[in-house]
């Protein structure tokens, strides 16, 4: 690890002075379970590392009639241990239940887990975001079994490693974003994840001196879950995920959205099985065939195709799990 200077500030808009203009001279640490591994493996070598420790108001979830407002620096422990979040959203308790070990639920954030960096082997290898030797891809040439499968144009191919990233887009969270002299702006929680195309850009929209510090989830009665496909319940990410949720009277769905994780650098919305549930009676045919909208426009590498199936499985799924819930 290369050394940097420490600062822990107590205020959000201290924090932001503190942060630079430019990505790369600065982190901000939360919880540290991704970036401390990034510091050792010089993936990043910051001259500053600002740490969100300090500023309390990062830390909690109010509960209001229409909402649900979660610090950023809530842990994920606290997440899944509020009686609110687990009444309203079972998509996010499930999809925070499914990460690694007890320890990084009890140490990560609600913030860290939406800005974690990608987890791509090449980049977290030291051939950059995009995993490229000179003018050679390595994602392409190599072995691209957990890269995606949609949004892959290029130059990036990484998957969205946040699950908390898709449920909390089916659920139409916004999330609240602090910069310097205390401005702050709101940002639909789909509009914050983006593809970058440039070694010089991030993985959403967040400015290098800017802090997420809070995501609101509006409370609509939404039948909503997540379904995971992993390889294995132990210390990794799934292979696919899927979260739904949908308005259901008298066996009807409506306000439907389907949000995939893990299948492409930002998390996907599939607009075509939203549409197959909207309007539709919920059965397991219904749900086998959102299942297979779902996978409309993907465009798997060389090694990835087997996703396919994934997702047809888990956004069926998802689909009768929440029709189910109660
Ligand atoms: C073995 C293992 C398995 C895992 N499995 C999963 C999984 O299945 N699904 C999943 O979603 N995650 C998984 N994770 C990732 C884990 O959820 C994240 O490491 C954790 O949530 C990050 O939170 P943190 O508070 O520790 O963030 P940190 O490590 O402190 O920060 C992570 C990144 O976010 C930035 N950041 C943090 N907070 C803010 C903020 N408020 N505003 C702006 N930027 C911020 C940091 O600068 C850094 O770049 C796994 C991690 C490990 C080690």
């Amino acid at each position: 690890m290369k050394s940097f200077e420490y600062a822990i500030p107590s205020s959000l808009e201290e924090a932001s002075s503190l942060l630079a203009q430019s990505w790369g001279e600065t982190e901000i640490l939360a919880g540290g379970t991704d970036l401390v591994t990034s510091l050792k493996q010089q993936v990043t070598a910051p001259k500053r590392v600002v740490s969100l420790r300090n500023i309390s108001s990062l830390k909690g979830i109010t509960v209001q009639r229409q909402s649900v407002r979660i610090g950023a620096m809530t842990t994920l422990a606290d997440l899944t241990a509020n009686s609110a979040v687990k009444e309203h959203f079972p998509a996010l308790v499930k999809a925070v239940q499914g990460i690694g070990s007890q320890q990084i639920i009890s140490a990560g954030t609600v913030g860290g887990d939406l800005c974690q960096r990608p987890r791509c082997w090449y980049y977290r290898n030291g051939f950059g975001l995009f995993g490229k030797q000179g003018d050679t891809s390595l994602v392409l040439e190599g072995d691209n079994r957990y890269h995606a499968i949609f949004g892959n144009e290029g130059p990036a191919y990484f998957v969205s490693a946040s699950s908390l990233g898709p449920a909390l887009i089916a659920l139409g969270a916004t999330l609240k974003i602090s910069g310097t002299k205390g401005k702050t702006r709101e940002v639909a929680a789909r509009e914050f994840f983006r593809t970058p195309k440039s070694e010089s850009e991030r993985e959403t929209v967040l400015r290098p001196n800017e802090i997420l510090f809070e995501i609101t989830i509006p409370i609509r009665g939404l039948k909503n879950a997540t379904y995971e496909v992993r390889h294995r319940q132990g210390l990794d990410w799934p292979y696919v995920t899927a979260t739904v949720s949908f308005a259901l009277k008298g066996g009807t769905a409506s306000n439907a959205s389907v949000v995939l994780g893990h299948v492409a650098p930002v998390p996907w919305p599939s607009a075509a099985a939203s549409k197959a549930l909207n309007g539709a009676r919920i059965d397991a045919s219904l749900a086998a065939k959102c299942g297979q909208a779902a996978t409309e426009g993907a465009k798997p590498l060389s090694g990835n195709a087997y996703k396919l199936q994934l997702v047809k499985t888990a956004v069926k799924r998802a689909v009768l799990d929440a029709a189910a819930a109660a």
